[in-house]
């Protein structure tokens, strides 16, 4: 995983840059708050404000080391320019990708150490998790709805570090998906997320700061896929506080 400014300072949602590069439709900034996706997280999106106007920001392309951010016009902007996150979008997905971490850990602990085969975070506030479950029964997984809204009520904390991959791969539990282990940042580090009491695997996603900042969670659905894979639907219920 990339290194992102995000990562370090996940509570900047906005801030002045400057346009390191640019073509009709697309910037690269030399720095940038947004959180580009990846591992079944949406994007973020947002504002760029320069001298010359104003344009959203729709998406991001990854080429040679750099980050390119698409706009929503085939402008070219310049100099220094003000960008800010969609906070509302940004928020649904950590609170979302913060259930699913803990969904995983309940799985992960209570099958024997389950593996993850896929993720998809979607924009109604609900998300698919695909597990590694031969012969498991649905019911057993569907009595977690429980334990995932009790992980939310005890609020716990949520932290960060960074290690070497080498050092990842030897401690068990740390690389949960199946098919895919974090490409690691420039320095060959991966970064680990912390659910304190509960849970520690790489992940370079956004989370909230702790659990209990999430609304209940709930299991909606569960869908054989295959013979080995279950596929869970959970989705958010109610609105923020
Ligand atoms: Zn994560």
């Amino acid at each position: 995983m990339s290194r992102y400014f995000c990562h370090d300072h996940p509570d900047v949602l906005a801030l002045e840059t400057r346009v390191l590069d640019a073509r009709p439709g697309a910037v690269v900034l030399e720095q940038s708050p947004f959180h580009p996706g990846g591992g079944g997280q949406l994007p973020d999106r947002g504002r760029l404000t320069w001298h010359a106007g104003e344009t959203r920001v729709v998406g991001f392309d990854a080429a040679d080391g750099r980050v390119w951010h698409r706009l929503a016009d085939a402008v070219e902007p310049s100099g220094v320019v003000r960008v800010s996150v969609d906070a509302d979008v940004r928020a649904a997905q950590s609170e979302l990708h913060t259930g699913a971490h803990v969904l995983n850990a309940l799985v992960y602990r209570t099958f024997d150490g389950a593996l993850i085969t896929g993720a998809q975070l979607n924009d109604d506030l609900t998300a698919r998790i695909d597990f590694d479950l031969p012969g498991v029964d649905n019911d057993r997984l569907r009595a977690l709805d429980a334990e995932l809204n009790d992980v939310i009520r005890q609020d716990l904390p949520v932290r960060y570090a960074w290690m070497p991959l080498e050092a990842a791969r030897a401690e068990p539990g740390l690389l949960r998906s199946r098919s895919v282990a974090p490409p690691p940042a420039a320095d060959g580090s991966v970064r680990i997320v912390e659910i304190v009491g509960l849970d520690r695997q790489a992940c370079g996603g956004t989370h909230l700061a702790s659990t209990g900042q999430s609304r209940p969670l709930r299991i909606l659905k569960i869908d054989n896929k295959g013979r080995h894979n279950r596929r869970v639907r959970i989705g958010l219920v109610g609105t923020r506080q």
